[in-house]
């Protein structure tokens, strides 16, 4: 560590932004599955991948072997009205929690969709538009993905069509109405607008849906059209090489000051912020350079990593997409109703999780009432509401620091503030009127949406 005073908010130049992506994959000696046609259970080609995708993302999806991919100059632009990211040292945490630990989080929720879905939004509305497509198709859970991809929409003219999960379309309309107001139009799911919603409806009558269910719903949206394709904004692999700028500018930032993180922490969803911020971290320690902790958080109500089976799995409820070998808790599991602090998907990144049944990483669960005490306690000293999602990493990190309290240890921690919070207030009030309660499945619960996976020989 050099003697150079650590500033509050570590900014870079633009001149300092990353030009290239970096897929991590290419240093992975045991690469991410490929992905499998769900009908004759053969890895999906580029023509397969096609009608589905855009051309470059298709392209991105395959690469297992290119560790650098060139950010086109029009997407480095629009990083430029939002980014780069500050880099925070939380002097005020620290003090509050008496820790002789160094807190460090690199903060994505400086953009109107508040999160970090932003920068991986533009770049698949970049490149549909460059195929001279029409529009582009997609699910939302609470809804930051939608208003990242209406934003990149907008920005350069494409159509928008949202599939957004009926429970939160119904309990936070401000979302739904930015995504209209960057003109977006936006439908709750399962829906009767699709085959594979009718049909969802048709045999769950009443349900509030669920991610997976909305995949299908878009997938359907923009196979079914002319000019257009389905994106998504997590688990991908192109996803996460574009959330890699989230790592890149970590690093440099942290380089400048010659500071290394010992801990590196991020809230697992599908897998993108925390693969994005550890992904050239991990390069380092796959080169064998670096040596590093990661550790990825997902709820107690929603454990894909902790407690799934690593096995090829759907990733959406009506099966009509390719097949992904990952952590998984089957296609049909749809976490409790009192559940309130997203990360819900039913899986997790190929990519990470390779990266974790190699043992590269660790993960770990915590409970949500716990997650919200947590980012009370961040937003009274750092000034920023944390997104719920955010704050399994803020729990965990303060977790790691009270540790280093107890050991005398001045460890470095990282971790990945994905965004604000200012939309999850109906959760925040639930906390604050003591009505939330913690769940944890069953085994025999979990069961149930392990006897759904497919059987791949
Ligand atoms: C979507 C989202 C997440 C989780 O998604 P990942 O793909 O796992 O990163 C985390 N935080 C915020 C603020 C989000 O919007």
């Amino acid at each position: 560590m050099s003697a150079k005073e650590i500033p509050y908010k570590i900014y870079l130049e633009e001149s300092e932004m990353p030009k290239d992506w970096y897929n991590v994959r290419a240093h992975m000696k045991n690469k991410p599955a490929p992905l499998l046609n769900p009908g004759t259970h053969k890895p999906m080609t580029f023509e397969e991948l096609q009608p589905v995708f855009c051309d470059e993302l298709v392209k991105q999806e395959l690469d297992d072997t290119t560790a650098y991919i060139p950010i086109p100059e029009e997407i480095r632009n629009f990083y430029k009205m939002y980014r780069p990211s500050p880099l925070v040292r939380a002097y005020c945490l620290e003090e509050k929690l008496q820790t002789p630990a160094k807190i460090y989080y690199k903060f994505e929720g400086n953009n109107t969709s508040g999160s970090h879905k932003l920068n991986s939004a533009i770049a698949q509305a970049y490149y549909a538009r460059k195929q001279g497509l029409k529009g582009v198709t997609t699910e939302t859970g609470a809804g930051q993905w939608g208003t990242a991809l209406s934003m990149a929409c907008a920005y350069l003219g494409l159509d928008c069509r949202v599939y957004m999960v009926k429970v939160s379309y119904e309990q936070k309309p401000f979302r739904r109405e930015v995504m209209r107001t960057y003109g977006a139009s936006v439908t709750p799911s399962p829906s009767e607008t699709t085959q594979v919603g009718r049909k969802i409806l048709e045999r769950h009558p009443g349900t509030t849906g669920s991610l997976g269910c909305a995949i299908s719903e878009a997938v359907e949206a923009a196979t079914s059209r002319e000019g257009y394709r389905y994106v998504l904004g997590s688990v991908l692999n192109q996803v996460l090489l574009h959330q890699s700028v989230i790592g890149l500018e970590a690093k440099t930032a942290m380089d400048k000051y010659d500071i290394k993180p010992d801990i590196i922490i991020g809230c697992a969803g599908g897998g993108s912020n925390l693969g994005g911020l550890i992904s050239p971290f991990m390069g380092e320690k796959l080169r064998g350079e670096q040596d590093y902790h990661f550790i990825a958080v997902e709820p107690a109500s929603c454990p894909s990593l902790t407690r799934g089976r690593f096995a090829y799995d759907f990733c959406d409820t009506g099966m009509v997409c390719p097949l992904a070998k990952m952590y998984t808790l089957g296609s049909g599991f749809i976490p409790s109703a009192n559940h309130a602090g997203g990360l819900r998907y039913h899986g997790m990144s190929p990519v990470l999780s390779q990266l974790y049944d190699d043992g590269l990483m660790e993960a770990r669960t915590v409970e949500q009432t716990a997650v919200f005490e947590a980012a009370q306690q961040f937003a009274r000293v750092e000034g920023i509401l944390p997104a719920p999602e955010s704050s399994h990493a803020i729990r965990v990190a303060i977790d790691e620091a009270m540790k280093c309290k107890e050991t005398g240890e001045e460890k470095t921690i990282l971790f990945g503030l994905t965004g604000t919070g200012y939309f999850d207030m109906v959760a925040y009030e639930k906390y604050n009127n003591g009505e939330m309660a913690d769940y944890i499945p069953t085994d025999a619960e979990l069961q149930a949406g392990f006897d759904g996976l497919p059987v791949v020989e």
